[in-house]
């Protein structure tokens, strides 16, 4: 399939991207790795007139630390992220979900940015963000805004943004002592996107007593799904085995998955039980280290 004809222009600034979706109003369209939009384009799921490409605007590709904060750049390739020292020493659950996004194409063409503005119900990125209480810092002719990530997927494929504004960097805030973090996933077969994924961040007193847990399930519903009341559960509890499988199957009991071509509702739950549990367990082990 061929996409539609289109122009292209490559942005020099934030500034000038954003005059030029100012210009193209509903016709213009940012590219940022292009991973989503082309095939979608292909598809004449979307016809944009112009793209607004962002990969050539410098600034906003790379890693930093921030106070206490991981600074990523909107236009950071997978790839980047996945095997970045700073990721993988503060944020392994971050490296985790980025290394198994795709294929290695994917990985060195897609962008944080991208994936968490198409915010596909399928996608890795949002989940584990969701876990690290990451904030989207967004750009428009008026300024910046930050938008909690809890407040950031509002739909399938909808996000808190505005047509008007830019994502430029994400944050996400650095776990303190006794904290680990961990994604775990079950792929499709065919595409690898995600059919059930869990991510948590679980701080733990040296006794092994929970102090905070922050989960979050993919796959199930429109975006992230937060499965807070067993965040709730696990604080003051000691981080048995037995505490850890009894917390996963209640954070899928707090998703409610519906019955597709792929699979019943059962199955769904059953894999988020498991996939909570190795994210779990995991972010546990890391936090005792
Ligand atoms: C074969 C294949 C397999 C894949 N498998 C996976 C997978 O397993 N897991 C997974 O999570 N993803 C997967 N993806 C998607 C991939 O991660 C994409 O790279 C990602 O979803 C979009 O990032 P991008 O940089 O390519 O964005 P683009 O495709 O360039 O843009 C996507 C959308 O976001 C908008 N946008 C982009 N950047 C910005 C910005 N900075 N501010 C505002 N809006 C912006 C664009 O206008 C567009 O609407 C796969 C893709 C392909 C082609």
């Amino acid at each position: 399939m061929f996409p539609a004809n289109f122009g292209y222009v490559a942005a020099r600034s934030i500034d000038e991207a954003l005059q030029l979706m100012a210009k193209h109003g509903e016709e213009g369209k940012l590219l940022a790795g292009g991973h989503s939009l082309i095939p979608a384009m292909k598809l004449r799921l979307q016809s944009p007139q112009t793209l607004i490409d962002l990969a050539t605007v410098p600034g906003l590709r790379g890693v930093s630390v921030d106070g206490n904060n991981l600074v990523i750049g909107a236009l950071t390739v997978h790839t980047d992220v996945a095997s970045s020292d700073l990721v993988r020493k503060h944020l392994p659950g971050l490296a985790e979900a980025a290394s198994v996004i795709g294929d290695v194409q994917v990985r060195n063409r897609g962008t944080i940015g991208g994936s968490v503005a198409h915010a596909d119900p399928a996608a890795d990125l949002p989940v584990i963000l969701t876990a690290l209480n990451a904030t989207l810092v967004v750009q428009s002719p008026s300024g910046s805004r930050a938008i909690a990530v809890d407040d950031f997927f509002t739909d399938f494929y909808t996000t808190a943004m505005n047509a008007n504004e830019i994502l430029t960097e994400i944050r996400v805030p650095l776990p303190g002592a006794g904290s680990g973090t961990a994604y775990a996933k079950l792929p499709h077969p065919a595409s690898g996107y995600v059919v059930v994924s869990a991510a948590a961040l679980i701080t733990r007193q040296s006794s092994g007593t929970c102090t905070s847990a922050r989960i979050a399930i993919g796959g199930l519903g429109s975006g992230p799904i937060r499965a807070i009341a067993t965040e709730m559960d696990l604080q003051g509890k000691p981080l048995t085995l037995q505490i850890i499988a009894a917390a996963a199957a209640k954070a899928a009991e707090e998703t409610d998955p519906v019955e597709d071509s792929y699979a019943s509702v059962e199955y769904k739950r059953h894999v988020a039980t498991v996939f909570a549990r190795k994210a779990i367990a995991a972010a546990v082990e890391r936090a005792a280290k």
